[in-house]
């Protein structure tokens, strides 16, 4: 077990067990999917490139062994970024598939038809179906079936969308969004004008 699953363990007890085993890491930092072997779309690109290079040429681990392609040159950050041709990691289908359901769920309608209703909840457990990254699919079906999807209204839907973000931001030790400020984030704008 890798020390960021036993961190996460360790910070929320017994009831992030499941969360937290959901993603069980092997030591080196892979993910494994659903068929026992390495997912790479679980798995951050850093940890990928890490093990596959180490597979190749018998590297060791440090972030210099890494080709300067695989550099993001934009960033001062020493973490690798994934070069724009790469296949997405557990990271990047994250963050585009985030943008897309908050951004969907700002446009959806504010009085939606029962037809529109039944969409929606038809789309959500589609998607909780085949989001490719199966750990994490998983865990968002778990906490689909306790807290279901609201979707009588753009406020609701959009509020929803927040919550389950923020329960995978909890899972990974990262800041709790407030759910207040999910238009002015996805539909809006700063209010100083910044975006317009
Ligand atoms: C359904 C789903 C399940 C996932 N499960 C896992 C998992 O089990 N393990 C794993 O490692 N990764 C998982 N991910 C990916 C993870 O949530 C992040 O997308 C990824 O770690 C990149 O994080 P980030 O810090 O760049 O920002 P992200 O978390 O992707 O957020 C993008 C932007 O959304 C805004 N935001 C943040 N929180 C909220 C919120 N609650 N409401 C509205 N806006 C918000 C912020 O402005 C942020 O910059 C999952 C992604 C999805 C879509």
């Amino acid at each position: 077990m890798t020390s960021e699953v036993r961190d996460v363990e360790s910070k929320h007890g017994s009831s992030s067990r499941n969360a937290s085993t959901v993603l069980e890491k092997t030591p080196k930092g892979i993910v494994l999917g659903k068929d026992g072997k390495p997912c790479r779309v679980c798995t951050t690109f850093r940890d990928w490139t890490k093990q596959e290079r180490k597979k190749q040429h018998g590297v060791t681990e440090a972030v210099g062994t890494f080709s300067a392609a695989a550099l993001n040159s934009a960033s001062t950050s020493s973490i690798p970024q994934a070069p724009q041709e790469c296949p997405p990691d557990v990271e990047q289908l994250g963050r585009a598939t985030w943008t897309f359901l908050h951004t969907m769920a700002a446009y959806y309608p504010e009085v939606p038809s029962y037809e529109q209703q039944r969409s929606m909840k038809s789309f959500l457990t589609t998607f909780s179906q085949f989001y490719p990254c199966d750990p994490c699919a998983e865990h968002f079906r778990d906490e689909m079936r306790k807290k279901p999807p609201r979707v009588e209204s753009r406020w609701a839907l959009g509020r929803w969308i927040c919550e389950m973000h923020n329960l995978v931001n909890e899972q990974l030790g990262k800041e709790i969004f407030d759910c207040d400020k999910i238009d002015e984030r996805w539909k809006d704008g700063p209010k100083d004008k910044r975006c317009d």
